[in-house]
């Protein structure tokens, strides 16, 4: 007879993990307990003959739940204490110092759709059925330990049936925190506009009002969607406009992945990963199908996820059309709605109806965005079924990095992991903000941390971000965007030392320019810049982002006189005249401005490059969401097959795009755009080879949002491989700036070691 204590940690809470202990404990006949701790671990105590608590062991090992991940098992020798049988124990409150952690929102599993669709099953039809392998879980935490009362399901009580099913352990709703049914679970109300309550089939009319052109709001998992069907035109021109999103491309959600076949083309990853527990949404590549152009207008890919919860494969069910728009309702710039009192008076003048259930959602998560580019997968947003999961971090301190400024999070490091919050967004809003702040009170409820070691920001003095930073006590710190940029990568692949590429919109740099094409050194004793695209002016500062043709001009000033610049632009841009809001007087204006340096900050930015390119071929004069000009250029350019490289010039570590302009304002537009990508990936390539070779660096990075670009990144990674050196993009942590927050913290890490000097990467507040 002996007995072992074993403290497990990793993602063990809410994921079924306690039944499966139970299960495999009686199997061999041991005696003894399991429950769940404070710190989101779970502890075992098992006593029975050797062999038996072997076998356990190795079941523990090797069977575990598909949901649960161990980190680590503690394992002690105890005194046998003669337990009479195996239970699962009361969960014990306290406040432990762990590093467990709650598992992320999980799809409903192939065993709930089924019975969900079951006329003989209790919860035939019912949205909400869930299960231990299934359903809300970080959405709806309060507080630790994971237990029913500490989720949003503790106001509905538990009916007899739910808790027999609760408490059988041979069931596999045994424990399952959010089990319901019909009788005791929350339910889905429809409303109109005004607010009143109609119908007695709530999901069935609302999915009729959808089939027949209506616009519904639907609240979901992670907070509330505007839904309409995305096979009709009137309808998608409709909701763009109410959501003055003229094209920003919406997200879809379809019946089944046969659905998905017939509107995209799918490889074999992308039809993984859509069909993966996490069910985000994945970037395809558009077929020609009965999908309205005006749902992502302009660009050769669409965002589609699959149903995730019961009440999408409800609203599937009674509906005819196999496509929904599905998109986040917020105001432009906000935070998603996640309340039924903001929805409905929020959206009364969008949504001509409201389907909404009376469960709270706790923390808002929107839903995750993927793409594969170069075949390999790039997370453009983290949030719905990865978060809060952590990676591995090289430090046991405490931090916080707080992330930059658009498609924001933050990150949280202990113990030696790092936690990425969810997608927070656009910090320039001081509502995104708040939800910030409250999305980090969350976290740190959630891991018992009430204090930082260190705080880290980015370099630039104005982002909200910053300022927030700032207002800690103790030690803060700011570093610079692109070196985080490279340090995100280099930290999730476990590459010591590298050169890193970072293509990216803009970043503050350490000269005070908008950086933005940036080679860069970073290792052991080493952090620096080696080369970046010569600075060009961007007339009238900020709003050069939103009107591609000012980075043009700037460009071109970098190599023609005043009269010059406006006679290539007649010559080279059709349409020039509706290329800023007030036509050619404006562009006058400009073009003095970047001559008289009046209002011109420099910038080395690729994305401004492809902005201006992307003016140069027409792909888009205007920028109504992030990103936009660079996405349709990369859309125009994958319309051509083939297209000259153009050399760039470099000269002292300067990359002088300019000086290729004329030639490519000598091609057709697609080719144009291929041309720009192509050439600009292979002066990045060569720079990055050579400086490598001279540095005897093994390793190359590439990151920023440009890395997110098919022909940019897959160009790179050819050309680099091919000169025997390593290749690495992230697949785990966004390449954009919502990936930007877990670089900061490898920073920090970096500087407290002692392997690069603060004054290499930012500075110090205090
Ligand atoms: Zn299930
Ligand atoms: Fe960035």
């Amino acid at each position: 007879m002996s007995a072992l204590k074993i403290h497990v940690r990793g993602i063990v809470q809410g994921v079924g993990f306690r039944p499966f202990v139970y299960r495999i404990a009686t199997r061999y006949g041991l005696k003894g307990f399991v429950k769940n701790l404070g710190d989101a671990g779970v502890e075992i105590v098992v006593e029975g003959e050797a062999h038996a608590i072997n076998c356990f062991l190795k079941a523990l090992e090797n069977e575990s739940p598909p949901l649960a991940d161990i980190h680590d098992l503690d394992i002690v020798k105890i005194p046998p204490q003669g337990f009479e049988e195996f239970v699962i124990e009361q969960s014990e409150k306290g406040s432990g110092a762990g590093k467990s952690i709650i598992p992320p929102d999980v799809s409903i599993c192939d065993n709930c759709i089924k019975e969900l669709f079951d006329p003989t099953n209790p919860r035939y039809m019912y949205p909400f059925i869930v299960c231990t392998d299934c359903g809300p879980r970080f959405s709806i935490i309060a507080d630790l330990p994971y237990d029913r009362e500490n989720t949003t399901m503790a106001e509905f009580e538990m009916c007899d049936f739910c808790r027999s099913e609760y408490e059988d352990p041979h069931n596999r709703r045994y424990h399952a925190e959010p089990v319901c049914c019909e009788k005791c679970g929350p339910r889905y109300t429809l409303y109109d506009s005004d607010g009143v309550a109609m119908s007695k089939d709530p999901i069935k009319k609302a999915a009729q009002l959808i089939d027949e052109g209506y616009i519904v709001a639907i609240k979901g998992v992670g907070g509330i969607h505007l839904a309409c069907d995305a096979t009709n035109d009137l309808a998608v021109k409709r909701l763009r406009k109410l959501l003055k999103r003229p094209q920003q491309p919406f997200a879809v959600m379809v019946r089944d992945i046969n659905t998905v076949q017939s509107i995209a083309y799918l490889s074999e990853y992308e039809s993984e990963e859509l069909q993966s527990y996490r069910k985000p949404i994945v970037l395809l590549r558009k077929k020609k199908s009965a999908l309205s152009e005006y749902v992502a207008p302009g660009l050769h890919t669409v965002g589609i996820m699959l149903p995730y919860a019961g009440v999408h494969l409800l609203l599937f069910h009674y509906s005819k059309t196999d496509a929904y728009v599905m998109t986040s309702a917020n105001m432009p710039g906000l935070p998603m709605i996640i309340d039924n009192e903001t929805a409905l008076s929020e959206l009364k003048d969008i949504a001509d109806f409201l389907l909404l259930h009376n469960r709270k959602i706790l923390n808002r998560v929107d839903d995750s965005v993927v793409r594969f580019v170069d075949n390999k997968r790039a997370v453009i947003r983290r949030s719905r079924g990865f978060v809060p999961l952590p990676l591995p971090f090289p430090s046991n301190s405490r931090y916080l990095a707080v992330g930059a400024e658009l498609m924001n999070s933050f990150s949280i490091t202990k113990q030696g992991f790092i936690y990425p919050s969810q997608y927070i967004g656009n910090t320039t809003h001081i509502e995104t903000v708040e939800f910030m702040k409250s999305a980090l009170k969350h976290f740190q409820r959630l891991m018992k941390l009430d204090r930082f070691d260190a705080v880290v920001s980015d370099l630039h003095p104005n982002y909200n971000t910053t300022k927030f930073a700032e207002e800690f006590e103790g030690e803060v710190i700011k570093v610079q965007h692109h070196f985080a940029h490279i340090a995100s990568v280099m930290l999730e692949k476990s590459v010591p030392e590298a050169i890193g590429i970072a293509m990216d919109g803009v970043g503050y740099g350490l000269d005070g320019a908008v950086w933005g094409g940036e080679i860069l050194a970073l290792g052991e004793g080493l952090a620096k810049r080696l080369a970046h695209i010569d600075y060009f002016p961007l007339p009238g500062g900020d709003l050069s982002a939103y009107y591609p043709i000012r980075s043009l001009i700037g460009l071109l000033s970098r190599y023609k006189r005043e009269d010059e610049i406006m006679e290539f632009i007649k010559k080279n841009v059709d349409d020039y005249t509706h290329s800023l809001p007030r036509g050619q007087p404006e562009l006058e204006i400009a073009i003095m401005q970047v001559v008289r340096e009046l209002n011109a900050p420099l910038s080395s930015s690729t994305g401004r490059v492809l902005d201006a390119v992307a003016a140069l071929t027409g792909a888009a004069f205007e920028r109504t969401y992030e990103g936009e000009p660079a996405m349709k250029l990369e859309s125009l350019a994958s319309g051509a097959c083939e297209s000259p490289i153009f050399d760039i010039p470099v000269k002292d570590g300067r990359i002088e795009f300019y000086s290729i302009l004329d030639e490519l304002a000598e091609l057709p537009p697609h080719k144009a755009a291929l041309s720009a990508h192509l050439s600009l990936a292979e002066s990045f390539s060569n720079l990055a080879i050579e400086t490598a070779d001279a540095l005897s660096i093994k390793n190359v990075v590439l990151n920023g949002g440009v890395a997110y670009n098919e022909i940019i990144s897959s160009h790179i990674r050819k050309k680099v491989e091919s000169a025997g050196l390593n290749f690495y993009v992230s697949s785990e942590i966004p390449r954009g700036d919502n990936g930007l927050s877990v670089g900061q913290a490898y920073l920090l890490a970096l500087y407290h070691s002692g392997s690069v000097k603060i004054k290499d990467i930012g500075e110090v507040v205090k």
